[in-house]
């Protein structure tokens, strides 16, 4: 299949403004230590797997048979989680479901962004935003957040950048992957007042910050503001491939213009719907990973390194302005640790992982401290 092979990308009539891009890339690499993908650690418990065994041997009687086409009970049961968990009364009319949180943001900009319309995110930030951007033809203003404040939304340009460009999406990621801190309300409110179109609040580890959800401003800016969520971090269910949103009914209308149909398996529904009967079981992982998080902090620090402040299940530190980032993560590699380099010079991340990863990693931390001394 030689003609098949010798083939390159650059021969292909692609897209001009997907030429020269890469794709989405944490490397997925066979290592004993793996905190470069902000998973939870924990496997399911043994009383959800039994449950879900059973749960798919029945529906897989009727796997001949396409799924319920807008999983509504996998939505009734997102809605009471939500409204257990923020206090705020939602129904599945106000949640919409799909494969990842990054289906649901893609499924957003199908509708609310395209050709000649403009996304705005804070960077740095999460990298599929400006990725599921371009993917769907939507131009991607970067506003720079401030170093000096932890990475905070430098706000002052965030309000020049919004009366400039007049973007159709904005997205705040609080708490922020791969900083860690959070937008408090008051900043989410502001951008709100400012936005021309709508405004997408990327919740994917709201579970580990005690910070108000920003469902509680729903009410206030029903036009304008969705919420999105995922069950890959905090739920510990990356592989069952779950995320949602929760915003005003006319929302999920927007999006079912642009979906697949059966977009949502009948097996991702049912795994969905076991995984979310047992999230009491599943988020006792939670305040674990937080004290080990801020005992990973603490120990970063006492080497000497500079750590920004978290509320979620990761930690983003300085390795050092004289030093490639990218050579320390591959110091951290050789000792058979995976973290992440996101591409923000001299800072590298690492997943909170279990208590015996934290170790590994601590101590290959050690080693690179006298790797890279000068
Ligand atoms: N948003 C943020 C901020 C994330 O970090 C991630 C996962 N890394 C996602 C969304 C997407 O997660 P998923 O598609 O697994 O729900």
């Amino acid at each position: 299949m030689s003609n098949l092979d010798s083939l390159t990308l650059n021969d292909l009539p692609l897209r001009e403004e997907l030429q020269g891009k890469s794709a989405y890339g944490a490397p997925q690499l066979e290592v004993a230590v793996r905190l470069n993908t902000n998973e939870n650690p924990y496997p399911p418990s043994d009383a959800l797997i039994e449950e879900l065994a059973h749960e798919i041997a029945v529906q897989a009687r009727e796997l001949n048979r396409y799924p319920e086409r807008d999983s509504v009970e996998l939505r009734a049961a997102l809605a009471a989680y939500i409204t257990q968990r923020t206090g705020v009364m939602v129904t599945e009319a106000n949640v919409w479901a799909a494969n990842g949180s990054n289906e649901v943001l893609q499924q957003l900009l199908q509708a609310f962004g395209g050709p000649g319309r403009k996304a705005l995110g804070f960077q740095p930030s999460y990298s599929m935003h400006p990725i599921l951007s371009t993917g769907t033809q939507t131009e991607f203003v970067s506003v720079p957040r401030d170093p000096a404040r932890g990475f905070a939304i430098d706000m002052p340009s965030a309000l020049a950048a919004i009366e400039e460009h007049q973007p159709s999406v904005i997205f705040v990621t609080t708490p922020n992957n791969p900083t860690g801190g959070i937008s408090t309300l008051d900043e989410i409110r502001t951008l709100l007042d400012a936005a021309p179109g709508v405004v997408i609040v990327d919740e994917a580890y709201a579970e580990f910050s005690e910070a108000p959800s920003a469902v509680t401003l729903l009410e206030e800016y029903p036009a304008k503001l969705v919420v999105s969520r995922t069950m890959s971090k905090a739920f510990d269910f990356a592989g069952g491939r779950l995320g949602y949103f929760i915003a005003a009914p006319a929302f999920v209308e927007a999006v079912l213009l642009v979906r697949l149909p059966y977009h949502l398996s009948v097996l991702s529904q049912t795994a969905a719907i076991v995984a979310l009967r047992h999230s009491a079981d599943t988020l006792a992982t939670v305040d674990m990973l937080i004290s080990e998080r801020k005992r990973v902090q603490a120990a970063l620090q006492g080497m000497g390194f500079e750590v920004v402040d978290s509320e979620s299940n990761f930690l983003f530190f300085a390795v050092g302005e004289q030093v490639d980032q990218h050579q320390v993560w591959q110091a951290f590699l050789d000792q058979g640790v995976l973290i992440r380099d996101v591409g923000v010079p001299g800072y590298l991340r690492v997943t909170i992982g279990t208590a015996a990863e934290n170790d590994a990693f601590l101590h290959a931390a050690e080693h690179v401290v006298q790797q890279f001394k000068h």
